[in-house]
């Protein structure tokens, strides 16, 4: 008869028993033991969060490396890689700073990108932290209202990083924050008026605590602050913030920025130099100030960047060149149901075209392959083919029939 090799019970004192190579485990010493592996395994932090509390300088990676690790995930964007590139590494080497008394302190290098919507902000950000192996975590600013009012406080971006951190506070404080839509909290008119947005400035001022370096109560659990809550306390000092913002029209302000000041006889030159069709490289803290962020915040986001607008070609390498592009993506799902699956250049053209029309940046690329590949997807696994090629007719074909080509 078989007894648990556990707790010796039979089989008829417990009820199921579950039999190994030589021996048994009954119901509740199996649960014992799953117990026992989850308490023991969490109680080991991540490889992410050992790393971020064991930063070496000889592992630390230069800022050609890290452009060069970006370039293999984001296409195009080659000043807003190298800014980036710098400000991390900079940021390291502020946490490693050597202890000497000559009254130097490397300062925080908080970083502001500014550029339209599925450009590859967000993109960036996630891609620079998974090489840095630090807790990192995506907030929206517009889900962020005054302490008092409907929403969320400011502080609970901070438990986010506690709960991808493990709980590990050390590691949390090392962390990289990505603030995105930070445009939507600025104030709506340069001067601050009697009517101004008081939702957006409050928020800006809790932000910039954050920004500058404070230490902050913030409740484990997410949420809204309550009396009777446990607080943990983090120090923001060491997060890296990166935020951004598609700051529509910004290039206006840019563009006034630019006539007010080309005045006198030297600065014709300058004019005829200025590339009026991409106006954002020339952006300046002070274009940030008249969309209406306000000053203080500007100045601890020292790392100002912009990102372009994705082009043809920009969007044509997308599709295929970044080490999990979508196409890429596609293959590897066909691949898993033995077949090859491949798409001419004109369908791929086609893509592109399609996702122009669509206006979203690149984040139209995906939805327009989706919807081109899933009658294949739905079909093919039982089909029993080997080759799949995916023409210009066959995508047309598909997209017409999507529910996509009707929006
Ligand atoms: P945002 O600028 O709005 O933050 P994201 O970074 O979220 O845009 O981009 C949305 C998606 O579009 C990304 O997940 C990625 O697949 C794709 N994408 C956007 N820009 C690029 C780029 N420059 N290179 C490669 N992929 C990109």
């Amino acid at each position: 008869m078989s007894k648990c090799s556990f707790c010796g019970r039979s089989e008829q004192e417990v009820r199921l028993i579950i039999s190994g190579l030589d021996g048994w485990i009954c119901d509740e010493c199996a649960e014992q033991a799953y117990n026992i592996v989850q308490e023991n395994l969490h109680a080991q932090p991540s490889r992410a969060t050992q790393d971020a509390t064991n930063l070496r300088w000889e592992k630390l990676p230069r800022p050609e490396a890290i452009k060069r690790y970006l370039d293999q995930y984001v296409i195009g964007q080659e000043d807003a890689k190298r800014y980036l590139s710098v400000a991390v590494y900079n940021h390291y080497k502020r946490l490693l700073q050597p202890d000497t008394n000559d009254g130097v302190e490397i300062e925080k290098s908080n970083i502001i990108m500014v550029g339209p919507t599925g450009t590859g902000k967000t993109l960036l950000a996630r891609t620079i932290a998974r090489l840095l192996e630090v807790p990192f975590t995506i907030v929206d600013a517009t889900v962020f209202t005054e302490a008092g009012y409907v929403g969320e406080d400011v502080e609970s971006m901070l438990s986010r990083l506690l709960q991808v951190a493990d709980y590990n506070i050390e590691a949390a404080q090392r962390g990289i924050v990505f603030v995105d839509e930070i445009d939507k909290i600025a104030r709506k008119a340069d001067n601050p008026s009697i009517t101004r947005d008081v939702s957006g400035e409050g928020v800006q001022q809790g932000l910039l605590k954050m920004l500058e370096g404070t230490t902050v109560n913030v409740p484990p659990k997410g949420g809204r602050k309550h009396p009777d809550q446990e607080y943990v306390q983090v120090d923001t000092r060491n997060i890296l913030f990166i935020c951004g913002g598609a700051f529509d029209g910004i290039e206006r302000k840019i563009a006034q920025r630019l006539n007010t000041h080309v005045v006198g006889y030297n600065s014709v030159q300058n004019v005829a130099r200025i590339d009026r069709a991409n106006l954002m490289q020339y952006i300046q803290p002070q274009d940030l100030k008249a969309f209406g962020l306000i000053p203080e915040i500007i100045g601890r986001l020292p790392v100002l960047t912009y990102l372009d607008a994705l082009d043809k070609p920009a969007l044509r390498r997308i599709l295929t060149e970044p080490r999990n592009s979508i196409i890429r993506q596609q293959q590897k799902l066909f691949k898993m149901d033995g077949i090859n699956l491949q798409f001419d250049e004109d369908a791929l053209e086609f893509i592109v075209d399609k996702a122009i029309d669509f206006k979203l940046g690149a984040r139209g690329l995906r939805s327009i392959v989706e919807s081109i590949m899933i009658e294949a997807q739905y079909e093919l696994p039982t089909a029993g083919v080997r080759e799949f090629r995916v023409t210009r007719d066959y995508a047309r074909k598909q997209i017409e029939k999507s529910h996509i080509a009707a929006a």
